[in-house]
């Protein structure tokens, strides 16, 4: 199994020769021609399996292809949810290798630093947010960023958010953002509060184990 016959385009298939990647590891091949086809994903993979490039690989290449068929009013399009500043950075870290002949723009947001840097870049145009839950509702609040334009949605790490006290938050920013969406959910675990929580905010999804 090779990148190309998952059906990725040459700007994404060009990032991952410079990543030095040959072969999709076993969640990327199972997720990237889902995620492609528009569909709802429930993955239950571990940090370590490759799950960061099985979601921003394809959520790059949908967003890729939107725009260059002419679809880009301004406004933030995907937003990754995650439970860590870490976790934010090295997801913000792989868009920009992934992503680095897409033009599409990233932006990692998390609390315990100054605000000002992250609502500064904000204001120039933000395709993919990536963000941790208490800032992201923190400036939605304070009105620096609005989800309105959103199509793709990646919960991750759900069951780390559970686990962190963050689950409110989580549904919370579900709460605010348009139902009419895909939504990709990731967790290593499915206790029973995570399995219900991915019930009631996929439709119909193809389910995804590593
Ligand atoms: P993750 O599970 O997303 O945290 O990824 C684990 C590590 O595997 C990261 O350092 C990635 O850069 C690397 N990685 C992901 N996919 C591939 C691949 N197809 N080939 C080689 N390395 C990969």
């Amino acid at each position: 199994m090779t990148f190309e016959q998952l059906g990725l385009i040459d700007p994404i298939l060009q990032a991952l020769k410079t990543e030095g990647y040959t072969t999709p590891t076993p969640i990327q091949q199972q997720s990237i021609p889902v995620v492609l086809q528009g569909r709802d994903l429930l993955g239950c993979a571990q940090t370590g399996t490759g799950k960061t490039a099985a979601f921003a690989i394809p959520v790059l290449q949908l967003l890729y292809n939107e725009r260059q068929a002419g679809n880009h009013p301004r406004g933030i399009k995907a937003l990754i949810l995650t439970p860590t500043r870490e976790l934010a950075i090295q997801i913000d870290e792989s868009f920009a290798a992934y992503g680095r002949h897409t033009n599409l723009k990233h932006l990692v947001i998390f609390g315990g630093v100054s605000q000002l840097p992250q609502t500064t870049a904000l204001k120039q145009g933000v395709d993919i947010l990536i963000a941790t839950p208490g800032r992201l509702l923190d400036l939605m609040d304070q009105g620096y960023i609005k989800l309105n334009q959103l199509t793709h949605f990646v919960l991750d790490e759900a069951d780390r958010m559970l686990d962190m006290g963050f689950i409110h938050d989580v549904k919370k920013v579900i709460t605010r953002i348009p139902a009419k969406r895909q939504t990709l959910f990731f967790s290593a675990t499915m206790p029973g509060e995570i399995a219900s929580l991915a019930n009631t905010i996929l439709t119909n999804p193809q389910k995804v184990e590593v």
